[in-house]
């Protein structure tokens, strides 16, 4: 009976526990709730498939990224990997104290941090993008943290989508928080992660996310194996040794070293997304947009004409319950 080691918790107190040691944020999500809702049924990813015994609770850890890196407005500047890096490793230092809290408690727990992807399901294409075990972003929604934006990220209502997010898995009996059902995001009207977006990645409640994925792990895995081939197909040997001392060969090693450039990447569209309390200490610097295209200003105008007209497209449908009911939608007069 491992009951007899287990001493009562609650929420409130998980909760604050968790920000003390550094979260930002932290919601509850119940773990069957999401084995029976998986983000993408054919790609399900249930806490149940990472563990049968622990994965009764969610708990979502958030860390919101420091305001002067989001005020940087290249999307690859390298302070900002960097900077986001050190986010990430306090996260997860966070994430794993509470692990040990947990058990301290009588309760074992297990991290799935938003770096790790599941090596299994890796297909000898570096281009293919992978996800991490559960999706977070999902996680945190479920979690009663916040709704998915137009390009499918998390936004919050402290942060918008400013932050950085880990879980906690256990099965420590503890009441989970409830899903907001309207969306925090302002839609194609708003616009402004597409309208940013270096790699035009950014699609009507959705997102081409091998594309971003270029940006957003611009130092990874796809670049190392671009890199390296380009080096070995090299016949001539003074090139290929000016390749290996290139700039593209020190990005590389500079991101192996601390995973900034790797695991971090591009965020404009959460440096400039108007969601978050925090916006106001921003927009001096990012409430202007100079990546906006004519092209991409049609293209989101076409979204408002579609959506004006009743016709939300299938990626909203899909993902209804995690982005919420729109906010145009109820500004709409009841008929
Ligand atoms: S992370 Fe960068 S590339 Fe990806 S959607 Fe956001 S702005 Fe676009
Ligand atoms: S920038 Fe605008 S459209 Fe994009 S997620 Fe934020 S509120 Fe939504």
């Amino acid at each position: 009976m491992v009951a007899v080691f287990q001493a009562p918790l609650t929420a409130d107190a998980v909760k604050e526990k968790a920000r003390q040691l550094g979260a930002d944020l932290v919601g509850i999500a119940d773990g069957k709730v999401m084995d029976e809702n998986p983000p993408d049924p054919d790609n399900p990813r249930r806490p149940s498939d990472i563990t049968d015994y622990d994965a009764d609770r969610v708990i979502v850890l958030a860390k919101r990224y420091s305001a002067g890196t989001s005020r940087i407005m290249a999307w690859n500047d390298r302070h900002k990997y960097y900077n986001d890096e050190l986010a990430l490793t306090r996260l997860e230092e966070a994430s794993l104290e509470l692990v040990y809290w947990l058990e301290d408690h009588g309760y074992p727990a297990i991290i799935v941090p938003p770096t790790h992807v599941d090596p299994w399901r890796y297909r000898n294409d570096p281009d293919e993008h992978m996800s991490t075990l559960i999706s977070l972003n999902h996680a945190a929604v479920e979690a009663g943290l916040g709704t998915l934006g137009l390009n499918l990220q998390l936004l919050t209502p402290e942060f918008g989508p400013r932050v950085i997010i880990g879980a906690v898995l256990s099965s420590v009996p503890i009441e989970p928080d409830r899903r907001m059902e309207t969306s925090l995001c302002l839609g194609p009207e708003c616009g402004r992660c597409l309208k940013t977006c270096p790699g035009d990645t950014v699609g009507h409640w959705n997102r081409d996310w091998p594309a971003c994925d270029r940006y957003r792990s611009p130092h990874g895995f796809a670049q190392l194996t671009e890199h390296l081939g380009g080096i070995l197909d090299e016949t001539d040997a003074e090139k290929q040794k000016e390749l290996i001392r290139s700039e593209d060969s020190f990005n590389l090693w500079q991101s192996i070293l601390r995973g900034s450039g790797v695991v971090t990447g591009c965020r404009r569209c959460q440096d400039v997304c108007p969601v978050g309390k925090d916006y106001a200490a921003l927009s001096d610097v990012l409430d202007d947009i100079p990546e906006t295209t004519p092209e991409k200003e049609k293209r989101l105008g076409k979204m408002v004409e579609a959506e004006k007209a009743g016709a939300l497209p299938a990626s909203y449908e899909a993902q209804r319950r995690w982005i919420g009911a729109l906010q145009t939608q109820r500004k709409q007069p009841e008929t």
